[in-house]
């Protein structure tokens, strides 16, 4: 359970492509540094934290100056960016031991393949490595697919048993509708039940380079409920994210909680405040 960072917690963050690369698709260095500085703060802390990063797609595609223009060229792409992707985390995580785990479908649903990624993961944990996690793209075709990373990272979190799920993106939570289509569209702070009515409500719009949008985010969340795990989906540009997100402090996000009425610290007041609020059907 979550108790807004008074003791450690098993966190697992999903990082995506947009937070990481420009619109070209390169890797924004910058981007990359900030958010290494507040893996290493969680880390200083005591958390124990799984990255699930996306962006090797978008990497590969700055990397080499070639596009995507069918799904063999996306693997090579993928191959080149996760090379890359690897190199710039540990170039602002010089302290830190990193291990790269990439996992297809198979991985996370035969029980063998299973228990081998949780056992993989729990001891890199107890070594106090940092396990940074993508879908295998290179070797998984279309029907072994996970195909997002949103879901890939909710799946992780339940092998691993997570205390809480971070996904940051490009957006600061969910709102009623699309709000760069509609602009009244109004922040939703808190989902007490990711409802079918809700996931139908919210199409698959995805950004440029990644897979995924707000749907996919929706699922994860229902996903992590249904293991008991809360999720957050927060804006990665927000200054100090992950250490407030982790404290507790008040952040702009939308909070998925693990269960109906399960109280989470830090964001209490905002139940009681009654705003913002879905409730489950
Ligand atoms: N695995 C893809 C990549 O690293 C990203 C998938 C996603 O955006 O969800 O580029």
């Amino acid at each position: 359970m979550w108790n807004g960072g008074l003791k450690p917690l098993r966190l697992v963050v999903k990082i995506g492509t947009s937070s990481l690369c420009g619109d070209d698709g390169l890797l924004i260095d910058e981007r990359v540094k900030n958010l290494a500085s507040q893996m290493a703060w969680a880390r200083r802390h005591h958390h124990e934290l799984i990255v699930v990063s996306s962006g090797a797609v978008g990497a590969g595609i700055g990397r080499s100056g070639r596009q995507p223009t069918g799904v063999v060229e996306k693997q090579a792409l993928a191959a080149i960016g996760q090379a890359y992707l690897m190199q710039a985390y540990q170039r602002h995580l010089p302290e830190v031991v990193l291990a790269q785990i990439l996992l297809t479908r198979q991985d996370l649903e035969d029980p063998r393949h299973r228990a081998n990624s949780a056992n993989t993961l729990q001891r890199l944990l107890e070594w106090g490595a940092l396990p940074i996690v993508n879908e295998n793209d290179t070797v998984a075709h279309e029907e072994i697919r996970i195909g997002d990373n949103d879901t890939l990272a909710a799946r992780v979190a339940g092998l691993i048993k997570a205390d809480l799920l971070i996904l940051l993106s490009d957006v600061d939570g969910l709102y009623t509708d699309d709000p760069r289509k509609i602009p009244t569209a109004e922040h939703i702070g808190m989902v007490e039940w990711v409802s079918q009515d809700l996931l139908n409500h919210h199409s698959a719009a995805t950004g440029r380079w990644g897979t995924g949008g707000i749907r996919t985010k929706l699922l994860a969340a229902r996903i992590t409920q249904e293991y008991g795990i809360p999720t957050v989906l927060a804006d990665s540009s927000t200054s100090e994210v992950l250490p407030h997100l982790i404290q507790g402090d008040a952040v702009r996000a939308t909070y998925f909680l693990s269960q109906p009425d399960t109280p989470i610290f830090g964001i209490k007041a905002n139940k009681d405040s009654g705003v913002g609020i879905i409730s489950g059907d």
